[in-house]
């Protein structure tokens, strides 16, 4: 049996920069952080045992310091924050501030914003915070309940597939033929390199292994991508999900993983994966010498 790894997978500048920022100021005082930093129990995990806390609201922050996510937030509610008296840190990632910049620039131009991604997840309540009219939609049932505005403007929460959001951008022109349509390509360079690679791996391989959190978005758009290549495709978040019936008669084995996913713990599931090979590949041997 063949591990053949996805050329680019795992964590992203994005991430590991945003639990750098936490585990140095964690350093320095007690901090909470607003919401998951990354969508990863492991990582999550590590970071309880540095004595940081999580707090999924504002009123619920105990400590005089809170991190904003790599997922970052809407100005309304940093002013909200230090308004209650709370010194905040941005982990904010730099291509999610991009994607904060393109729907300021939509807005200024006279758009109505339409974001495709997920309604609540945290980025994409960052993104639309400050805005008082605005539509976020995920798939096609979504576009045809749109209304019609003069000028739209798109844009996409960072970790969607770039084939789904060209998709969906396709489609509100095809709904709208009258409107100005503006579509602003905030999917991420990481998300979009781990996506081909997944599609690259996932096209060679008779079994392909997803690892990452299961709230993690970008992971389950690479579960979802991988599927269209091959039939079958488990989602694991450690190595104790790996199952050794998946390898039945498997040559090639396919591994990627999410932007939030540590190299430990894809490492840890790779040497689980050979764990499982080896005795089959003792039994063979057996076989043929009996043969
Ligand atoms: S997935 Fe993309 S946008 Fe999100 S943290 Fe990583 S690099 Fe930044």
């Amino acid at each position: 049996m063949r591990i053949i790894r996805a050329a680019h997978l795992g964590m992203c500048f994005g991430v590991r920069d945003a639990i750098a920022l936490a585990l140095e100021h964690a350093d320095a005082g007690p901090l909470t952080i607003l919401g998951d930093l990354v969508h990863n129990p492991t990582v999550l995990n590590r970071l309880e045992a540095k004595g940081i806390a999580v707090a999924q609201d504002l009123a619920a922050v105990k400590t005089p310091t809170m991190m904003v996510t790599a997922h970052g937030t809407s100005e309304r509610s940093l002013t909200r924050s230090r308004a209650m008296g709370l010194t905040v840190v941005e982990a904010t990632c730099p291509l999610v501030r991009v994607a904060h910049r393109a729907v300021a620039a939509l807005v200024r131009d006279g758009y109505h914003v339409v974001i495709i991604g997920q309604r609540d997840h945290v980025e994409v309540r960052g993104l639309t915070g400050d805005l008082d009219r605005f539509d976020v939609v995920l798939n096609d049932d979504e576009v045809f309940a749109l209304e019609e505005h003069p000028r739209i403007g798109v844009a996409a929460q960072t970790t969607q597939a770039i084939e789904k959001v060209r998709h969906m951008v396709a489609l509100i022109r095809q709904r709208f033929p009258r409107s100005e349509v503006r579509f602003l390509d905030t999917v991420c360079k990481p998300t979009k390199e781990r996506q081909s690679a997944a599609v690259e791996m996932a096209r060679q391989a008779d079994v392909v292994i997803v690892v990452g959190g299961r709230g993690s978005n970008n992971t389950r758009e690479l579960v979802k991508t991988c599927a269209r290549y091959c039939d079958r495709v488990h989602h694991v978040q450690t190595d104790a999900d790996v199952r050794p019936e998946w390898f039945d008669a498997a040559q090639v084995v396919g591994l990627t993983a999410g932007t939030s996913t540590p190299d430990d713990v894809i490492d840890r599931v790779e040497a689980r994966i050979r764990e499982i090979e080896a005795p089959a590949r003792h039994l063979a041997a057996v076989a043929d010498r009996l043969a």
